[in-house]
């Protein structure tokens, strides 16, 4: 389990469902009914909003920060470190119930973009590997594959 964090939806726990509330994605708070989501335009603040959401379901879950624009400089070197082109968004340590898989990953792109051919080699690779694999456009369809996670 992620530490620290409150777990309104009980992740991680012995199955049985008390009645909670779910985490807003939005907003970052337990509410009901959420706020009616705004499909953020920026895959950035897409980025943030799923890690509020993330953060507050108290998943064990990474973003690796290997997207943005940088120095070509930069770049290499981070390349020759290990760094990898395509690599998913959204890595989630924590196995929905009922699956059995190592983990999920999802890709996340701002409504209207596509996947670039190494991202989307990457999820082909994981699922092979037995990870559970998505690739989202927007944050409604995020809080959809969660929610139908049980998530
Ligand atoms: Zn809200």
């Amino acid at each position: 389990m992620a530490g620290g964090n409150v777990n309104p939806r009980g992740v991680g726990g012995s199955g049985e469902s008390p009645p909670v509330v779910s985490v807003c994605p939005m907003c970052g708070y337990p509410h009901e009914p959420a706020c009616k989501i705004t499909e953020p335009q920026k895959e950035e603040e897409l980025q943030e909003l799923v890690a509020r959401y993330n953060d507050n379901l108290g998943l064990l879950w990474f973003h690796p920060p290997n997207g943005g624009h940088r120095h070509a400089a930069v770049g290499a070197k981070l390349k020759r470190q290990g760094v990898k082109a395509g690599v998913p968004d959204v890595w989630i340590l924590d196995t929905p119930a009922g699956h059995d898989c190592r983990g999920v990953v999802i890709e996340l792109k701002v409504k209207g973009r596509k996947p670039t051919p190494e991202q989307v080699e990457w999820l082909a690779a994981l699922e092979q590997r037995n990870w559970l694999t998505f690739c989202v456009n927007g944050l409604q369809e995020y809080v959809n594959v969660m929610r139908v996670l049980g998530w």
